[in-house]
């Protein structure tokens, strides 16, 4: 016999009366201030949601480990790296980029890769997308890109005319353009497509030497994506068939796996690199830094309570781990701020002392109190430097991960280009070398379906000389002939 279900109470845990019934004076008389259970239960529904975050709002995700695979001492002294073999809790989670928490899963966007490392060392959190490179390479477009991604001031509605508008006046746009044109940017499931760092980062070994890092998680189900017809078509039978899917999977016990891969490139090498190597909008080809496999990551269990663990699931681009942080990428700088606000905002300033958010290992500083504090640290001395026995730093074995910088005038301006650094030259690479007919055939319809779509004539015909043609002639000419427009 199953046992009986415990009794219901308010939230001070005092038995209540009723699942049913308001205090009422007799059966049909005015409802009672004093129903305070009632009170109680309305107050907290109408506060059941934190602040959405500002873009990939919606998503899901699960947990699981990473295991290494191959020795990469060599590069970095992360400890939770440091041997073969060795496994590391995660937890990722999955989004896609515009649309709110209702949006279809499989419309046509960029997806989140949010991973979280719960390491001997405190969290390592590593932020990125299912595409290796970004829309802007300077911060300081980047909320206008969000916006223009986002819905109109006055009909409330998004515009594929203001879309394009600002790609076309953002040439470094074009090759992420291009790959959320193809049909990588409607992913069949999120099993079934790579997560890529975007961002530089540097690793550092034992010694002190630095490289720079990108990472790959490459999908060991395959890529496998919707064409645009299906996408949509999915719309009417599944919003939610992304969340779904891995949900689903991981219950069968079938779980997804990706293996990592890292492109490695020597500190010296930054400086005369053809591409400017921080430079989001880029990738590093393959040929000039090969792909290393050193790891393995595997998704095995879904969370106990979605908003508990994925909804507050706070994800801060600043958390490292000694032997690896930031590089001169001007985005990843400026996400190191964004990301711990964002959910200061959202959660509170006590957000890492949420279950999902804490790191396995202890927390020891002198941030005290605020809104939601409930792990305290006891009679710990609250400032520094005390007699008392706090916490002390140890600049000794811990050193802030450094890179040279040349004493410079403070400036507004574009990064320093490198001899091959060109907006079109990496995207038509794309098209012409790398996509198969079919591959091209699906992007001209997908950009023309796209264009087609609310976007004025001058607008098509920007997107048409001063975009596509630029990425590629014959691009540039196949999508003016399906819009009627003189290549
Ligand atoms: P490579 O031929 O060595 O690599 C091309 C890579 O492109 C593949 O390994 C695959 O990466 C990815 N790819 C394959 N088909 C598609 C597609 N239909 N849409 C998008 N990406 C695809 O060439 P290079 O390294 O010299 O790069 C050439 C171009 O390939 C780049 O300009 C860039 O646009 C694209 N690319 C390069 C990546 C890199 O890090 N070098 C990563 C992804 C794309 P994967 O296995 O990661 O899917």
């Amino acid at each position: 016999m199953s046992e009986r279900p415990p009794h219901t109470t308010t939230d001070a845990g005092s038995p209540v009366g009723s699942d049913e019934y308001s205090l009422t004076v007799g059966a049909g008389g005015p409802v009672l201030l004093q129903d305070t259970y009632l009170i109680e239960k309305l107050a907290h529904f109408v506060r059941e949601r934190v602040p959405d975050r500002v873009y990939h709002v919606k998503g899901g995700g699960a947990f699981g480990y990473f295991e290494v695979t191959a020795d990469v001492t060599e590069w970095t002294k992360a400890a939770f790296l440091n041997e073969v073999g060795k496994r590391t809790p995660v937890l990722l989670r999955f989004s896609s980029v515009a649309g709110e928490e209702g949006y279809p899963d499989s419309d046509r966007d960029v997806r989140g890769w949010a991973m979280r490392f719960y390491t001997e060392q405190g969290n390592y959190d590593l932020v990125g997308n299912n595409t290796p490179v970004f829309f802007v390479r300077d911060p300081m477009k980047f909320p206008d890109f969000i916006h223009s991604q986002e819905r109109m001031p006055a009909t409330g509605l998004r515009s594929n005319n203001m879309q394009w508008d600002f790609w076309t006046l953002s040439p470094e746009s074009a090759h992420q353009v291009t790959v959320l044109m193809s049909d990588r940017g409607t992913p069949r499931t999120w099993r079934h497509m790579n997560g890529y760092s975007s961002d530089t980062y540097m690793w550092e070994n034992a010694a002190g030497k630095k490289f720079w890092v990108k990472y790959h998680f490459k999908t060991e189900q395959g890529i496998e994506n919707f064409t645009d017809a299906e996408a949509k078509a999915m719309r009417a039978e599944d919003l939610d068939c992304h969340r779904r899917d891995l949900w689903d999977a991981i219950a069968r016990e079938e779980y997804p796996s990706w293996r990592l891969e890292m492109q490695i490139m020597p500190y010296e090498e930054a400086a005369d690199y053809r591409f400017n190597p921080f430079d989001i909008t880029k990738v590093w080809p393959h040929a000039d830094y090969p792909p290393m496999t050193v790891g393995r990551l595997v998704l095995d269990r879904n969370p106990e309570n979605f908003f508990a663990q994925i909804v507050q699931a706070g994800f801060d681009v600043a958390n490292f781990v000694p032997g690896i942080g930031p590089s001169p990428d001007r985005m990843v700088l400026a996400r190191m701020f964004a990301y711990g606000d964002s959910s200061r905002y959202r959660t509170g300033p006590n957000y890492a002392q949420l279950p999902v958010n804490q790191p396995l290992s202890g927390v020891h500083n002198y941030n005290k109190d605020g809104p939601m504090r409930y792990h305290h640290s006891g009679n710990q001395p609250v400032y520094a430097p005390n007699s008392y026995g706090g916490p002390k730093a140890d600049p000794q074995r811990f050193r802030d991960p450094s890179w040279f910088t040349e004493a410079a005038e403070i400036m507004r301006a574009a990064y320093e280009a490198h001899p091959e650094d060109d907006d079109f030259v990496q995207p038509g690479m794309l098209y012409r070398q790398v996509m198969t007919q079919t591959d091209r055939d699906h992007l001209v319809g997908n950009i023309v379906a796209h264009l087609s779509q609310g976007v004025e004539r001058s607008m098509q015909e920007r997107a048409v000389g001063d975009y596509w043609t630029r990425v590629d002639s014959d691009l540039g000419a196949r999508i003016a002939r399906s819009l009627g427009l003189k290549p």
